[in-house]
């Protein structure tokens, strides 16, 4: 509990108005940038114009790119030869997960111009990376996935062969990560659901995870408090909406680091295959299966490992997220399943049969969910507890 090793974070600007920081941040590293950008997230608000102003009163120059969907490997691989010529100074990434994680792994790939493929963690060769990467810089428009704290660049190709996996080093992770809750303003509520549920699922996975450490475990809670009051009233753009923004871009920020650290659980292993075979966004697989997988986590320890020291966690994450002191431990882990299928149900996540997952197709799913998450989930699941995490939310 208190041997740890914390590996590199990137340097934290956070609150709102702190976008102002990014173009004398960027010019700290050079006058060339790459910019990474969503669709929509940024280039189309009142943000965009001011900046690029900016950019041009510092003689910087630009290229930029849009990233409309969960990155590719191909499409990674495209953009590192595009730009291949430009020798930038830097690469900063505006958006949500996909454009973060897509600017991230272009920035370690850019100098070394080899196939993201050699890397990618369980397919091809996983050739050990030593760099050089560029600067990265990381600027999330959402509150969820944190990667703007991470060390990993999840990339995905979808269908009956596709895989979702991680280009994963500590080279990777960004210099600076740029948390302006303000930019959270553009973001739609079924975005902020998804995302807030994959924040939320992070942290609770960080907490109970194997590898789990005091230090991280603050963390953890202190971003199950924030995501607790500010998720829900988000979402209904109920009551203080500033101070709502602010809680869960902190959350996400905070499930970043805390993943970074000591790794997720059973429902990102699951992640994995689902969101390589159906064409399901990542958050909404996190808020869909929490509640389930939270459910079978703790019966099968009390079945099987009752000594469990998660069983305690667990306990104290009802108390923090229902607010209150329960008499015995089996009402507060009733209580805890009960409150996060609620907010499944209010957030209108959707159920796995909704992206075309059948009951024939759980084998293939449960085959493919042992990767680098479920190896930290709290208890070893077997098969049928696997598949009963799957049924309940089909
Ligand atoms: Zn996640």
């Amino acid at each position: 509990m208190f041997n740890f090793s914390i590996a590199r974070l990137p340097r934290i600007e956070f609150g709102a108005g702190t976008l102002k920081k990014l173009p004398d941040i960027i010019a700290g590293y050079g006058s060339r940038v790459l910019l990474v950008t969503g669709v929509r997230s940024f280039t189309n608000t009142d943000n965009w114009q001011p900046f690029i102003e900016q950019l041009k009163q510092r003689t910087i120059s630009w290229q930029h790119c849009t990233i409309a969907e969960e990155p590719s490997p191909a499409l990674v691989d495209d953009l590192v030869k595009t730009y291949a010529d430009h020798s930038f100074d830097v690469v900063v990434g505006i958006g949500g997960g996909s454009a973060l994680d897509a600017a991230k792994a272009i920035a370690g790939l850019l100098k070394v111009q080899r196939s993201v493929m050699d890397y990618l963690e369980g397919v091809g060769p996983e050739l050990p990376y030593a760099g050089p990467a560029l600067p990265f810089i990381a600027v999330p428009t959402t509150a969820g996935t944190g990667s703007e704290a991470t060390k990993n660049a999840v990339l995905s190709t979808q269908g009956e062969h596709g895989f979702k996996k991680s280009f994963r080093h500590d080279k990777l992770v960004a210099e600076y990560a740029i948390v302006d809750p303000d930019l959270l303003r553009s973001c739609p509520p079924e975005v902020i659901a998804a995302n807030g549920m994959d924040a939320l699922t992070q942290l609770l996975e960080s907490y109970v995870s194997t590898k789990s450490n005091a230090f991280i475990d603050a963390l953890a809670i202190s971003g199950l408090q924030a995501a607790r009051d500010a998720l829900i009233p988000l979402y209904r753009q109920d009551g203080q909406l500033q101070e709502h923004r602010e809680k869960m871009a902190y959350a996400a920020l905070l499930s970043g680091i805390t993943l970074a650290q000591v790794g997720l659980g059973s429902v990102h292993g699951l992640a994995s295959p689902l969101g390589a075979f159906y064409p399901i966004p990542h958050g909404a697989v996190c808020g869909t299966l929490v509640a389930s997988a939270t459910r079978i986590n703790i019966r099968s320890m009390l079945a099987r490992e009752p000594n469990n020291q998660a069983l305690a966690k667990y306990l104290h994450v009802a108390e923090i997220l229902c607010q209150k002191r329960f008499i015995d431990p089996e009402t507060a882990f009733t209580a805890l399943i009960d409150l996060l299928a609620q907010w499944t149900a209010e957030l209108a996540l959707p159920r796995l049969s909704h992206y075309g997952l059948q009951e024939t197709a759980l084998d293939k799913v449960i085959a493919n969910c042992r990767g680098s998450s479920m190896k930290t989930n709290p208890i070893v699941l077997n098969d049928e507890e696997i598949r009963q995490i799957l049924l309940e939310r089909l």
